[in-house]
Protein backbone atom coordinates (compact mmCIF):
# COMPACT_ATOMS: atom_id res chain seq x y z
CA UNK A 1 0.00 0.00 0.00
CA UNK A 2 1.75 3.07 -1.00
CA UNK A 3 -1.32 5.95 -0.42
CA UNK A 4 -3.74 6.09 2.87
CA UNK A 5 -7.52 4.86 2.38
CA UNK A 6 -7.89 8.44 1.18
CA UNK A 7 -5.85 8.81 -0.87
CA UNK A 8 -4.60 12.34 -0.03
CA UNK A 9 -1.29 10.66 1.62
CA UNK A 10 1.39 9.05 0.05
CA UNK A 11 4.01 7.22 1.90
CA UNK A 12 7.59 8.18 1.97
CA UNK A 13 8.44 5.16 2.96
CA UNK A 14 11.46 3.72 1.33
CA UNK A 15 10.10 0.14 1.62
CA UNK A 16 6.68 -1.75 2.13
CA UNK A 17 7.43 -4.50 4.03
CA UNK A 18 4.17 -7.42 4.54
CA UNK A 19 5.58 -9.95 6.79
CA UNK A 20 3.79 -13.08 7.15
CA UNK A 21 5.56 -14.41 10.32
CA UNK A 22 6.66 -13.12 14.06
CA UNK A 23 9.81 -14.15 12.81
CA UNK A 24 9.86 -12.03 9.77
CA UNK A 25 8.81 -9.44 11.18
CA UNK A 26 11.40 -9.18 14.06
CA UNK A 27 13.97 -9.95 11.37
CA UNK A 28 12.18 -6.61 9.19
CA UNK A 29 12.54 -4.29 12.58
CA UNK A 30 16.05 -5.88 13.66
CA UNK A 31 17.55 -4.73 10.41
CA UNK A 32 15.55 -1.23 9.82
CA UNK A 33 16.69 2.46 11.32
CA UNK A 34 13.66 3.36 11.15
CA UNK A 35 10.51 1.24 11.24
CA UNK A 36 6.61 2.60 11.79
CA UNK A 37 3.80 0.11 11.57
CA UNK A 38 0.93 0.20 9.23
CA UNK A 39 -2.51 -1.05 9.68
CA UNK A 40 -5.76 -0.51 7.31
CA UNK A 41 -4.01 2.96 6.13
CA UNK A 42 -7.59 4.74 7.62
CA UNK A 43 -5.63 7.84 9.18
CA UNK A 44 -5.58 10.69 7.01
CA UNK A 45 -2.58 12.42 8.23
CA UNK A 46 1.44 11.28 8.19
CA UNK A 47 0.71 9.71 11.94
CA UNK A 48 1.63 6.56 10.04
CA UNK A 49 4.28 7.38 7.82
CA UNK A 50 7.87 6.98 7.79
CA UNK A 51 10.65 7.55 5.79
CA UNK A 52 12.31 4.40 6.39
CA UNK A 53 10.65 1.22 6.36
CA UNK A 54 6.57 0.55 6.64
CA UNK A 55 5.37 -2.90 7.62
CA UNK A 56 1.98 -3.42 6.85
CA UNK A 57 0.97 -5.98 9.49
CA UNK A 58 -1.85 -7.28 7.84
CA UNK A 59 -0.21 -10.20 6.61
CA UNK A 60 0.97 -12.10 9.49
CA UNK A 61 -1.38 -14.57 10.53
CA UNK A 62 -4.94 -13.65 11.13
CA UNK A 63 -5.28 -14.96 14.94
CA UNK A 64 -8.81 -14.42 16.95
CA UNK A 65 -8.55 -16.56 20.01
CA UNK A 66 -11.64 -16.54 22.65
CA UNK A 67 -10.74 -17.40 25.84
CA UNK A 68 -14.02 -18.01 27.13
CA UNK A 69 -13.21 -18.61 31.05
CA UNK A 70 -11.68 -15.08 31.11
CA UNK A 71 -13.79 -13.40 29.11
CA UNK A 72 -11.14 -11.98 26.63
CA UNK A 73 -10.34 -12.38 22.91
CA UNK A 74 -6.32 -12.37 21.90
CA UNK A 75 -6.45 -11.10 17.99
CA UNK A 76 -3.23 -10.03 15.94
CA UNK A 77 -2.98 -6.61 15.14
CA UNK A 78 -3.83 -6.48 11.59
CA UNK A 79 -7.37 -7.89 11.93
CA UNK A 80 -10.63 -6.00 11.01
CA UNK A 81 -13.23 -5.25 13.75
CA UNK A 82 -15.02 -6.77 10.52
CA UNK A 83 -13.56 -9.95 11.36
CA UNK A 84 -13.18 -9.71 14.77
CA UNK A 85 -16.93 -8.83 15.82
CA UNK A 86 -18.30 -11.48 13.24
CA UNK A 87 -15.84 -14.04 15.14
CA UNK A 88 -17.07 -12.97 18.42
CA UNK A 89 -20.69 -12.83 17.97
CA UNK A 90 -20.47 -16.88 16.51
CA UNK A 91 -19.04 -17.58 19.42
CA UNK A 92 -22.02 -15.05 21.85
CA UNK A 93 -19.69 -12.28 22.77
CA UNK A 94 -18.87 -8.72 21.98
CA UNK A 95 -17.92 -5.33 22.11
CA UNK A 96 -19.01 -2.79 24.70
CA UNK A 97 -18.45 -0.67 21.48
CA UNK A 98 -17.55 0.13 17.65
CA UNK A 99 -16.38 2.75 15.51
CA UNK A 100 -18.75 3.75 12.76
CA UNK A 101 -17.09 1.36 10.50
CA UNK A 102 -15.62 -1.81 10.85
CA UNK A 103 -13.10 -1.55 8.18
CA UNK A 104 -10.30 -0.56 9.93
CA UNK A 105 -7.72 -2.70 12.12
CA UNK A 106 -7.63 -3.32 15.36
CA UNK A 107 -4.07 -2.20 16.19
CA UNK A 108 -4.47 0.71 13.97
CA UNK A 109 -7.87 1.89 15.77
CA UNK A 110 -6.13 1.55 19.52
CA UNK A 111 -3.11 3.27 18.56
CA UNK A 112 -5.06 6.66 17.72
CA UNK A 113 -7.64 6.35 20.00
CA UNK A 114 -10.52 5.63 17.81
CA UNK A 115 -14.37 5.81 19.24
CA UNK A 116 -17.60 5.53 18.56
CA UNK A 117 -20.79 7.14 20.59
CA UNK A 118 -22.38 6.89 24.02
CA UNK A 119 -22.32 8.98 27.16
CA UNK A 120 -21.17 5.95 29.06
CA UNK A 121 -18.56 3.99 26.00
CA UNK A 122 -15.04 4.49 26.42
CA UNK A 123 -13.59 4.43 23.04
CA UNK A 124 -12.45 1.11 21.85
CA UNK A 125 -8.83 1.44 23.67
CA UNK A 126 -10.64 0.49 26.81
CA UNK A 127 -11.15 -2.46 26.12
CA UNK A 128 -7.66 -3.31 25.99
CA UNK A 129 -6.21 -5.64 28.52
CA UNK A 130 -2.96 -7.26 26.95
CA UNK A 131 -0.36 -6.37 24.26
CA UNK A 132 2.61 -7.65 22.80
CA UNK A 133 5.22 -5.15 20.97
CA UNK A 134 7.92 -5.88 18.65
CA UNK A 135 10.40 -3.56 20.09
CA UNK A 136 13.96 -1.62 18.35
CA UNK A 137 16.01 -4.49 17.41
CA UNK A 138 13.42 -7.16 16.71
CA UNK A 139 13.15 -7.95 20.71
CA UNK A 140 9.84 -9.06 21.88
CA UNK A 141 7.85 -7.18 25.14
CA UNK A 142 4.45 -7.25 26.81
CA UNK A 143 2.52 -4.99 28.73
CA UNK A 144 -0.76 -5.96 30.74
CA UNK A 145 -2.86 -4.10 32.84
CA UNK A 146 -2.63 -7.06 35.58
CA UNK A 147 0.42 -6.38 36.06
CA UNK A 148 1.95 -2.56 34.32
CA UNK A 149 -0.45 -0.34 36.24
CA UNK A 150 -0.35 3.30 35.31
CA UNK A 151 2.36 2.49 32.92
CA UNK A 152 -0.11 0.24 30.94
CA UNK A 153 -2.22 2.80 30.11
CA UNK A 154 0.20 4.38 28.48
CA UNK A 155 0.83 1.74 26.65
CA UNK A 156 -2.02 1.42 24.52
CA UNK A 157 -2.87 4.70 22.65
CA UNK A 158 0.82 5.03 21.82
CA UNK A 159 0.91 6.06 17.81
CA UNK A 160 2.91 3.50 16.98
CA UNK A 161 5.93 4.99 18.99
CA UNK A 162 6.81 1.60 21.42
CA UNK A 163 7.28 -0.35 18.61
CA UNK A 164 5.11 -2.54 15.93
CA UNK A 165 2.08 -4.51 18.34
CA UNK A 166 1.61 -7.94 16.95
CA UNK A 167 -1.36 -8.95 19.11
CA UNK A 168 -3.96 -6.86 21.66
CA UNK A 169 -5.89 -8.78 24.21
CA UNK A 170 -9.09 -7.24 24.63
CA UNK A 171 -11.99 -7.91 27.26
CA UNK A 172 -15.23 -8.86 25.50
CA UNK A 173 -18.60 -8.87 27.42
CA UNK A 174 -21.87 -10.85 26.38
CA UNK A 175 -23.57 -10.80 22.44
CA UNK A 176 -26.14 -8.29 22.87
CA UNK A 177 -28.57 -7.02 20.61
CA UNK A 178 -29.14 -3.09 19.45
CA UNK A 179 -32.15 -1.39 17.59
CA UNK A 180 -30.97 1.68 15.21
CA UNK A 181 -33.19 3.99 14.46
CA UNK A 182 -33.24 7.67 12.56
CA UNK A 183 -34.64 10.79 13.42
CA UNK A 184 -34.49 13.62 11.45
CA UNK A 185 -35.51 17.87 12.18
CA UNK A 186 -33.79 18.58 15.81
CA UNK A 187 -33.20 22.05 15.83
CA UNK A 188 -29.99 23.56 17.15
CA UNK A 189 -31.21 25.26 19.97
CA UNK A 190 -33.00 22.19 20.99
CA UNK A 191 -30.05 20.09 20.74
CA UNK A 192 -27.77 22.70 22.97
CA UNK A 193 -31.10 23.21 25.37
CA UNK A 194 -31.60 19.32 25.82
CA UNK A 195 -27.87 18.18 25.29
CA UNK A 196 -27.85 15.73 27.96
CA UNK A 197 -31.34 14.43 27.33
CA UNK A 198 -30.63 13.94 24.01
CA UNK A 199 -27.00 12.08 24.17
CA UNK A 200 -28.36 9.82 26.83
CA UNK A 201 -31.48 9.12 25.13
CA UNK A 202 -29.76 5.62 23.89
CA UNK A 203 -26.91 3.77 24.55
CA UNK A 204 -24.99 5.15 21.43
CA UNK A 205 -26.17 8.71 19.62
CA UNK A 206 -24.74 10.25 16.86
CA UNK A 207 -26.11 13.87 15.65
CA UNK A 208 -25.09 14.65 11.78
CA UNK A 209 -25.47 18.42 10.33
CA UNK A 210 -23.92 19.97 7.64
CA UNK A 211 -24.15 23.24 8.77
CA UNK A 212 -26.73 24.70 5.94
CA UNK A 213 -29.27 25.87 8.60
CA UNK A 214 -29.13 25.71 12.43
CA UNK A 215 -30.24 21.89 12.90
CA UNK A 216 -29.46 18.77 12.80
CA UNK A 217 -30.66 16.53 9.47
CA UNK A 218 -30.45 12.92 11.35
CA UNK A 219 -30.09 11.63 14.69
CA UNK A 220 -29.14 8.15 15.04
CA UNK A 221 -30.09 6.21 18.49
CA UNK A 222 -28.55 2.76 18.88
CA UNK A 223 -30.64 1.60 21.63
CA UNK A 224 -30.18 -2.04 23.94
CA UNK A 225 -32.65 -3.90 22.66
CA UNK A 226 -33.51 -5.40 26.36
CA UNK A 227 -33.58 -1.62 27.76
CA UNK A 228 -36.21 -0.30 24.69
CA UNK A 229 -39.36 0.60 25.75
CA UNK A 230 -39.77 2.36 22.81
CA UNK A 231 -39.70 -0.07 19.88
CA UNK A 232 -42.84 0.86 17.94
CA UNK A 233 -42.86 4.74 18.65
CA UNK A 234 -39.65 5.74 17.57
CA UNK A 235 -40.09 9.32 18.32
CA UNK A 236 -40.99 9.43 21.83
CA UNK A 237 -38.23 9.30 23.67
CA UNK A 238 -37.21 12.54 21.95
CA UNK A 239 -39.82 14.79 21.50
CA UNK A 240 -37.83 17.30 19.64
CA UNK A 241 -37.17 15.30 16.44
CA UNK A 242 -39.25 13.22 14.26
CA UNK A 243 -38.89 9.25 12.34
CA UNK A 244 -37.11 9.43 9.41
CA UNK A 245 -39.26 8.72 6.25
CA UNK A 246 -36.83 5.39 5.31
CA UNK A 247 -33.59 4.54 5.48
CA UNK A 248 -30.97 7.16 5.22
CA UNK A 249 -27.03 7.46 4.42
CA UNK A 250 -25.34 10.48 7.02
CA UNK A 251 -23.61 11.81 3.98
CA UNK A 252 -26.10 13.30 1.24
CA UNK A 253 -26.79 12.18 -2.10
CA UNK A 254 -25.25 8.61 -0.85
CA UNK A 255 -26.56 5.23 -1.05
CA UNK A 256 -28.71 4.07 2.75
CA UNK A 257 -28.32 0.92 1.60
CA UNK A 258 -24.00 1.06 2.46
CA UNK A 259 -25.85 1.63 6.03
CA UNK A 260 -27.06 -0.37 9.16
CA UNK A 261 -30.43 -1.11 9.12
CA UNK A 262 -32.10 1.28 11.08
CA UNK A 263 -35.88 0.35 10.79
CA UNK A 264 -35.73 -0.49 14.75
CA UNK A 265 -35.45 -4.32 14.22
CA UNK A 266 -33.57 -6.12 17.17
CA UNK A 267 -30.07 -7.15 15.55
CA UNK A 268 -26.47 -8.43 16.23
CA UNK A 269 -24.32 -5.59 18.22
CA UNK A 270 -22.05 -5.28 15.45
CA UNK A 271 -24.64 -4.83 12.80
CA UNK A 272 -26.21 -1.90 14.10
CA UNK A 273 -23.36 -0.41 15.98
CA UNK A 274 -21.15 0.94 13.39
CA UNK A 275 -23.12 3.11 10.54
CA UNK A 276 -21.46 1.43 7.90
CA UNK A 277 -21.72 -2.12 6.50
CA UNK A 278 -18.72 -3.88 5.57
CA UNK A 279 -19.31 -4.91 2.67
CA UNK A 280 -19.58 -1.19 1.08
CA UNK A 281 -17.40 1.73 1.16
CA UNK A 282 -17.49 3.49 4.08
CA UNK A 283 -18.45 7.18 4.74
CA UNK A 284 -18.33 9.01 0.61
CA UNK A 285 -15.30 7.73 0.05
CA UNK A 286 -13.92 10.65 -1.86
CA UNK A 287 -13.24 12.89 1.58
CA UNK A 288 -10.74 14.28 4.35
CA UNK A 289 -11.62 14.01 7.83
CA UNK A 290 -11.18 16.30 10.66
CA UNK A 291 -12.12 15.93 14.98
CA UNK A 292 -11.79 17.73 17.87
CA UNK A 293 -12.70 15.85 21.35
CA UNK A 294 -13.74 18.83 24.07
CA UNK A 295 -15.00 18.18 27.92
CA UNK A 296 -18.54 17.69 27.21
CA UNK A 297 -19.08 20.94 29.55
CA UNK A 298 -18.57 22.72 26.76
CA UNK A 299 -20.66 20.74 24.04
CA UNK A 300 -22.90 23.78 23.86
CA UNK A 301 -20.53 26.33 23.32
CA UNK A 302 -18.82 24.41 21.17
CA UNK A 303 -21.64 24.00 18.78
CA UNK A 304 -22.64 27.31 19.12
CA UNK A 305 -18.66 28.85 18.16
CA UNK A 306 -19.75 26.24 15.04
CA UNK A 307 -22.87 27.75 14.08
CA UNK A 308 -21.31 31.03 13.93
CA UNK A 309 -18.76 29.86 11.57
CA UNK A 310 -21.33 28.12 9.21
CA UNK A 311 -20.95 29.99 6.44
CA UNK A 312 -17.18 29.26 6.39
CA UNK A 313 -17.64 25.38 7.15
CA UNK A 314 -20.71 24.31 4.78
CA UNK A 315 -19.15 25.03 1.31
CA UNK A 316 -16.61 22.61 2.22
CA UNK A 317 -18.35 20.09 4.17
CA UNK A 318 -19.82 16.55 3.11
CA UNK A 319 -21.25 16.38 6.87
CA UNK A 320 -20.50 17.06 10.81
CA UNK A 321 -21.11 14.08 13.47
CA UNK A 322 -21.21 15.07 17.38
CA UNK A 323 -20.96 12.12 19.73
CA UNK A 324 -19.82 11.84 23.18
CA UNK A 325 -17.33 9.49 24.46
CA UNK A 326 -16.87 8.58 28.35
CA UNK A 327 -13.17 9.52 30.38
CA UNK A 328 -10.88 7.06 30.46
CA UNK A 329 -7.08 6.72 31.96
CA UNK A 330 -5.00 6.09 29.03
CA UNK A 331 -2.43 8.68 28.56
CA UNK A 332 -2.84 9.91 25.08
CA UNK A 333 -6.18 8.73 24.55
CA UNK A 334 -8.09 12.37 23.69
CA UNK A 335 -11.15 11.36 26.56
CA UNK A 336 -8.29 11.21 29.19
CA UNK A 337 -9.58 12.22 32.10
CA UNK A 338 -12.50 13.99 31.05
CA UNK A 339 -16.18 13.12 29.59
CA UNK A 340 -15.99 13.89 26.09
CA UNK A 341 -18.16 15.44 22.87
CA UNK A 342 -16.56 15.24 19.69
CA UNK A 343 -17.22 17.39 16.97
CA UNK A 344 -16.20 14.98 13.69
CA UNK A 345 -16.20 17.33 9.89
CA UNK A 346 -16.52 14.93 7.32
CA UNK A 347 -14.69 17.11 4.07
CA UNK A 348 -14.65 17.46 0.42
CA UNK A 349 -11.54 16.13 -1.00
CA UNK A 350 -9.80 19.30 -1.21
CA UNK A 351 -7.12 20.08 0.90
CA UNK A 352 -6.40 23.73 -0.12
CA UNK A 353 -10.21 24.73 0.21
CA UNK A 354 -10.30 22.68 3.68
CA UNK A 355 -7.31 23.62 5.25
CA UNK A 356 -8.06 27.18 5.84
CA UNK A 357 -11.39 26.45 7.65
CA UNK A 358 -9.40 23.88 10.12
CA UNK A 359 -7.75 27.19 10.92
CA UNK A 360 -10.98 28.97 11.69
CA UNK A 361 -12.47 25.90 13.48
CA UNK A 362 -9.24 25.55 15.62
CA UNK A 363 -9.04 29.15 16.83
CA UNK A 364 -12.96 29.43 17.49
CA UNK A 365 -12.55 26.16 19.96
CA UNK A 366 -8.87 26.99 21.67
CA UNK A 367 -10.69 28.18 24.42
CA UNK A 368 -12.34 24.97 24.68
CA UNK A 369 -9.84 23.13 25.35
CA UNK A 370 -9.33 20.51 22.12
CA UNK A 371 -7.83 17.84 21.86
CA UNK A 372 -7.58 16.58 17.56
CA UNK A 373 -8.15 13.42 16.99
CA UNK A 374 -4.38 11.57 16.45
CA UNK A 375 -5.56 10.26 12.72
CA UNK A 376 -7.57 12.62 10.93
CA UNK A 377 -6.30 16.40 9.83
CA UNK A 378 -5.67 19.23 12.36
CA UNK A 379 -3.49 22.34 11.88
CA UNK A 380 -3.21 22.80 16.16
CA UNK A 381 0.26 23.72 16.53
CA UNK A 382 2.26 20.61 18.11
CA UNK A 383 2.94 22.70 21.23
CA UNK A 384 -0.65 22.87 21.74
CA UNK A 385 -1.42 19.42 21.12
CA UNK A 386 1.33 18.49 23.59
CA UNK A 387 -0.45 20.95 26.21
CA UNK A 388 -3.80 18.78 26.14
CA UNK A 389 -2.65 15.87 27.52
CA UNK A 390 -1.64 15.81 31.01
CA UNK A 391 0.38 12.54 30.96
CA UNK A 392 2.71 13.83 28.08
CA UNK A 393 5.56 14.17 29.34
CA UNK A 394 5.42 10.43 30.85
CA UNK A 395 4.41 9.41 27.61
CA UNK A 396 7.88 10.54 26.08
CA UNK A 397 9.83 9.62 28.86
CA UNK A 398 8.34 6.00 28.37
CA UNK A 399 8.58 6.06 24.33
CA UNK A 400 12.21 6.77 25.02
CA UNK A 401 12.97 4.35 27.47
CA UNK A 402 10.96 1.89 25.09
CA UNK A 403 12.96 3.42 21.64
CA UNK A 404 15.85 5.11 23.15
CA UNK A 405 17.23 4.95 19.39
CA UNK A 406 14.22 6.56 17.78
CA UNK A 407 13.55 3.96 15.39
CA UNK A 408 10.25 4.59 16.10
CA UNK A 409 9.89 7.91 15.35
CA UNK A 410 8.43 9.92 12.31
CA UNK A 411 8.02 13.27 11.71
CA UNK A 412 4.31 13.16 13.13
CA UNK A 413 6.10 11.99 16.64
CA UNK A 414 9.22 14.54 15.70
CA UNK A 415 6.53 16.93 16.00
CA UNK A 416 4.51 16.09 18.62
CA UNK A 417 6.99 14.98 21.36
CA UNK A 418 10.09 17.32 20.17
CA UNK A 419 8.25 20.86 19.45
C1 LIG B 1 -14.29 6.35 6.65
C2 LIG B 1 -13.63 6.51 7.97
C3 LIG B 1 -14.40 6.52 9.13
C4 LIG B 1 -13.79 6.69 10.38
N1 LIG B 1 -14.58 6.64 11.50
C5 LIG B 1 -14.00 6.82 12.72
C6 LIG B 1 -14.79 6.77 13.89
O1 LIG B 1 -15.98 6.46 13.87
N2 LIG B 1 -14.18 7.05 15.07
C7 LIG B 1 -12.86 7.39 15.15
O2 LIG B 1 -12.37 7.67 16.26
N3 LIG B 1 -12.08 7.37 14.05
C8 LIG B 1 -12.63 7.09 12.84
N4 LIG B 1 -11.82 7.06 11.73
C9 LIG B 1 -10.37 7.21 11.90
C10 LIG B 1 -9.69 5.85 12.05
O3 LIG B 1 -10.33 5.06 13.00
C11 LIG B 1 -8.24 6.01 12.48
O4 LIG B 1 -7.56 6.70 11.50
C12 LIG B 1 -7.55 4.67 12.77
O5 LIG B 1 -6.21 4.90 13.10
C13 LIG B 1 -7.63 3.73 11.63
O6 LIG B 1 -6.94 2.53 11.92
P1 LIG B 1 -5.87 2.00 10.85
O7 LIG B 1 -5.59 0.59 11.13
O8 LIG B 1 -6.29 2.35 9.50
O9 LIG B 1 -4.60 2.87 11.29
P2 LIG B 1 -3.41 3.38 10.36
O10 LIG B 1 -3.83 4.64 9.70
O11 LIG B 1 -2.89 2.29 9.51
O12 LIG B 1 -2.32 3.73 11.49
C14 LIG B 1 -2.60 4.70 12.46
C15 LIG B 1 -1.52 4.68 13.55
O13 LIG B 1 -1.54 3.41 14.20
C16 LIG B 1 -0.23 2.86 14.19
N5 LIG B 1 -0.35 1.42 14.05
C17 LIG B 1 -1.09 0.71 13.16
N6 LIG B 1 -0.90 -0.60 13.35
C18 LIG B 1 -0.01 -0.72 14.37
C19 LIG B 1 0.61 -1.82 15.01
N7 LIG B 1 0.37 -3.08 14.65
N8 LIG B 1 1.52 -1.56 16.00
C20 LIG B 1 1.80 -0.30 16.37
N9 LIG B 1 1.23 0.77 15.81
C21 LIG B 1 0.34 0.56 14.82
C22 LIG B 1 0.45 3.47 12.96
O14 LIG B 1 1.87 3.43 13.08
C23 LIG B 1 -0.09 4.88 13.03
O15 LIG B 1 0.65 5.62 13.97
C24 LIG B 1 -12.39 6.87 10.47
C25 LIG B 1 -11.61 6.83 9.31
C26 LIG B 1 -12.23 6.64 8.07
C27 LIG B 1 -11.38 6.59 6.84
Amino acid sequence: MRTNWAGNLTFSARRVHRPATLEELRRIVAGADRVKALGSGHSFNDVADTDGDLVDVRGLPAGIDLDSAAGTVRVAAGVRYAELAAELHAHGRALPNTASLPHISVAGSVATGTHGSGDGNGGLATSVRALDLVTAGGETAAFSRDTDGDRFDGTVVSLGALGVVTHLTLDTVPAYEVRQRVLTGLRLADATAHFDAITGAAYSVSLFTDWKAPRFTQVWLKQLAQDDGHAHDPGADLPWAVPAEGPVHPVPGMDPAYCTPQDGTPGPWHERLPHFRPEFVPSSGEELQSEYLLPRAHATAALDALAVLAPVIAPVLQICEVRTVAADRLWLSPAYGRDTVALHFTWIKDPAAVLPVLGRIESALAPLEPRPHWGKLSTVPAGQVRAAYPRMAAFAALAAETDPAGTFRNAFLNRLLDA
